[in-house]
């Protein structure tokens, strides 16, 4: 059964698009020379400061029976907003608005998507959409530089690449179709998420052996909750059964198996996930079967971390892919696709993690599939196959549904690269 959508780990940005935060506070050019706002002070410059915290929903805003003179005053909840903004940019938290602050304030306003993006050497752009467009290039592969936000000559050469790489006229702006590509990648804009970096990093380091990978597997629910229940058939029996295939499989082929918890417990999400970082896992696969009031409803879903429109884990995404596409491939469950999710042990792990969701309790065929234990060792080995696609990137692998446990261990005792 899948958890509930949560929503306080879907980050609301808001824009802050159109508010002027150029004119008032000094000279045209928002140089040095600009005087400090700090509490008490009051004026125009004092209004855009507040307007731009409130567009970060940094700060309540103003009812409408405030006069102008109230929202033109640097009051204490303006510099407690003020503080909060300083701090989660790393700025010096003093509650002062400076040239530093400003500047922040000022690129605050551009999400990537909201203005085309190019060089332009007399005004060099700088914004929270430069950044993560340097962060989405970096991902790729492209070197941009450091991530520093401002568009300079590095990153327009990274994005000619890009361009270049993509069929594209690498004319080194970043429009609609250059972002139309970005996002057909399938990994979205992830504004600094160097977590999500490392795993990719982590991934190209590990070499294609399973030999050695330490796995944590999660068999969900357990103890005194079973999940999905029809009879004496339960959700918690039967992933606890494909776990242990599983967990069989990975240790001869010399991988490090361990089950988040025994089959008496039943811990939450944030305990798995802490039990996986504590065990500093390479993977996490959680096991589910889903449940439906409707008896029609049956397939297959995977998941990886991802909040659909931010941050997603380019390497559960990939590891969820090759999961769902080999377990379709050896079964004939019905195709409910891979998807990003927040949930907590998804997002709380510091590693790739996949849960997937084999099936429907609660759907005649599903069920009488997941009964049989033949189908439970063709589940396992696929999930093991797809663990092995994850580590050989790509290379020397064998058709979707061809490749056997066998093949692996041959290939785990055989060739010193493992591949
Ligand atoms: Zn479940």
């Amino acid at each position: 059964m899948k958890p509930t959508q949560s929503t306080s780990a879907v980050r609301h940005r808001c824009r802050l698009r159109g508010i002027g935060l150029t004119a008032a506070v000094t000279g045209q050019d928002g140089s040095n020379r600009m005087q400090l706002l700090s509490r008490g002070d009051t004026g125009p410059a004092v209004a855009e400061v507040r307007a731009a915290l409130e567009g970060l929903g940094l700060l309540e805003p103003a009812d409408a029976a405030h006069s102008v003179f109230d929202t033109a005053l640097f009051d204490s909840a303006l510099e407690d907003a003020v503080r909060a903004f300083q701090q989660n940019r790393g700025l010096i938290t003093d509650g002062v608005v400076g040239p530093a602050t400003y500047r922040a304030l000022r690129d605050a306003r551009w999400s990537l998507g909201d203005r085309m993006l190019c060089l332009q050497m007399t005004n060099m752009m700088t914004g929270d959409d430069v950044f993560a467009l340097q962060e989405r290039l970096l991902e790729l592969g492209y070197d941009s530089g450091r991530a520093d936000g401002a568009f300079g000559r590095q990153t327009e050469q990274a994005l000619r690449s890009f361009q270049r790489d993509y069929g594209m006229a690498p004319d080194g702006i970043c429009g609609p179709r250059t972002l139309r590509h970005l996002g057909y990648l399938g990994r979205k804009v992830t504004g600094g998420r160097p977590g999500l970096l490392r795993e990719q990093e982590r991934l190209h380091r590990a070499g294609p052996r399973l030999s050695g990978k330490r796995i944590v597997i999660d068999p969900g629910h357990g103890g005194a909750h079973p999940g999905g229940a029809i009879g004496d058939v339960t959700e918690a029996g039967l992933v606890s059964d494909i776990a242990r295939r599983l967990e069989g499989r990975m240790s001869a082929a010399g991988m490090e198996a361990l089950l988040s918890h025994g089959p008496q417990d039943c811990p939450s999400d944030a305990e798995r996930a802490a039990f996986a970082n504590s065990a500093g896992a390479d993977v996490v696969l959680s096991l589910h079967v889903d449940a439906n009031p409707s008896p029609a409803a049956n397939g297959l879903a995977a998941f990886h971390f991802g909040t659909g429109t931010g941050a997603t884990s380019t390497v559960g995404e990939a590891l969820a892919g090759y999961i769902h596409r080999e377990l379709l491939a050896r079964t004939r469950m019905t195709d409910c696709g891979v998807h990003p999710r927040p949930w907590e042990l998804l997002r709380l792990t510091r590693m790739p993690a996949v849960r997937v969701e084999i099936g429907y309790l609660t759907n005649a065929a599903d069920r009488a599939a997941l009964l049989d234990p033949a189908f439970r060792d063709v589940v396992a080995e696929g999930i093991l196959v797809a663990v092995k696609r994850l580590y050989l990137l790509g290379q020397n692998d064998k058709p979707t549904g061809t490749f056997t446990f066998s093949d692996i261990l041959q290939r785990e005792e055989g060739s010193p690269i493992g591949a």
